[in-house]
């Protein structure tokens, strides 16, 4: 994976990768940890080839066997997220263990996003890192 060091605003992340900035190398990103082989699709649990309708949307696919559509998205945490999935994968980064903790107000300015959505942001993902086992 691509790693640079770009110019950025005071409390930003030191580090970035590619897949913070850009929604498709996000999309890839995802979909390469949660379908190391084949797409699986959330409606039917159908594993294999999909139709690709990224030019709808990226990342949409179509299952070939009960014909829904779907995206990496469903599933996971990001799904209820009105955030961008690159944003979504900064503030993940940005809050998680072995990075210093940072406030809503932080993760607003350095996602330049709504303070709303920063909160609900950072609450989601605490939910979803510190729930029990
Ligand atoms: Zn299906």
């Amino acid at each position: 994976m691509m790693v640079y060091i770009q110019e950025k605003p005071e409390n930003s992340a030191v580090v970035e990768h590619e897949y913070f900035g850009n929604e498709l190398a996000a999309i890839a990103k995802l979909e390469s940890v949660a379908w190391p082989r084949h797409p699986i699709c959330p409606h039917c649990k159908h594993q294999g080839p999909v139709y690709d309708l990224s030019k709808t949307r990226i990342g949409l696919k179509k299952c070939r066997r009960c014909c829904r559509q779907f995206t990496v998205r469903i599933g996971t945490a990001v799904e209820a997220s009105h955030l961008p999935l690159h944003k979504w994968l900064q503030a993940v980064y940005l809050l998680s263990a072995g990075v210093k903790p940072i406030s809503a107000q932080q993760l607003q300015r350095t996602l330049d996003i709504t303070y709303k959505s920063a909160w609900l942001t950072a609450k989601r993902i605490r939910k979803r890192t510190t729930s029990p086992h």
